[in-house]
């Protein structure tokens, strides 16, 4: 693109910080550019002509100064997405701000990544239609690991390829071992088949191809606990609004 062009694009309200006295800045995640930051000149004033759309997850067509490095500018909106049960539920809320977190360390900004604002968008309708927000959340830790530097085979087994033999996690070896492998990690998970299936289905899935998600509670601690063991260890990851929601959950 040029050093800097008036565009049309698509994009996500990802978080916004005060700046100044009067002024904020907004990072959109766009269809187009990827993640950039826009400074919104006058956004705490009161009456601010385009206070609607820079709420939080808002989803838009915009238009704007967008700029190959530094801060862009937001002339207009052309048309606008609330979602109203992600704004009035905290749970929901909770899940798409670390959604939007994991994408934000995963890639640089001013990258065009629209696989994943598709995926993000997808996440914003589930979520707000009631989809299970925990499970939603772990389709994209699974899938951004290869993105974290952190290739993980969970579909057969790592050493022989083997698909028809019971699997089970190694985390020391990077996947799935098969039976017949076990005896390479006397550490491996021990994990029952549902939560294996629910590995490979989740790492692989299309998310907008889920059309329900019901998993019991019991694999649903299974998989958490799994998953946030392989982003301690091996993705080194410790994001704020992860902790806000394992705080919210020891309220239950
Ligand atoms: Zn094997």
């Amino acid at each position: 693109m040029a050093v800097q062009t008036t565009a049309q694009f698509e994009g996500i309200v990802m978080f916004r910080k005060d700046y100044r006295e009067r002024d904020q800045l907004v990072k959109f995640f766009t269809r187009e550019f990827g993640k950039k930051m826009f400074y919104i000149r006058g956004a705490r004033k009161r009456g601010f002509k385009l206070a609607a759309a820079i709420l939080p997850f808002t989803r838009g067509t915009y238009v704007g100064l967008i700029r190959e490095k530094g801060l862009c500018y937001l002339n207009a909106e052309k048309k606008l997405t609330q979602f109203e049960q992600i704004n009035q539920d905290i749970e929901r809320n909770a899940y798409i701000t670390y959604i939007l977190n994991l994408i934000d360390s995963a890639f640089s900004d001013n990258q065009a990544i629209p696989v994943w604002f598709d995926m993000a968008s997808d996440a914003l309708d589930m979520i707000n239609n009631g989809f299970d927000p925990e499970i939603i959340s772990h389709v994209f830790e699974l899938q951004l690991l290869p993105t974290f530097g952190v290739q993980q085979e969970w579909q057969q087994c790592i050493v022989c390829h083997r698909t028809d033999l019971p699997l089970d996690y190694s985390e020391a070896s990077g996947g799935m071992l098969c039976q017949n492998h076990w005896h390479i990690d006397p550490r491996r998970s021990h994990l029952d088949r549902r939560t294996i299936f629910y590995l490979q289905r989740l790492s692989s899935v299309q998310l907008k191809n889920i059309r329900s998600i019901k998993v019991r509670t019991e694999t649903k601690l299974r998989l958490k606990a799994l998953i946030d063991t392989i982003y301690q260890d091996e993705v080194g990851l410790s994001l704020k609004s992860k902790h806000f929601i394992d705080t919210m959950n020891s309220w239950n």
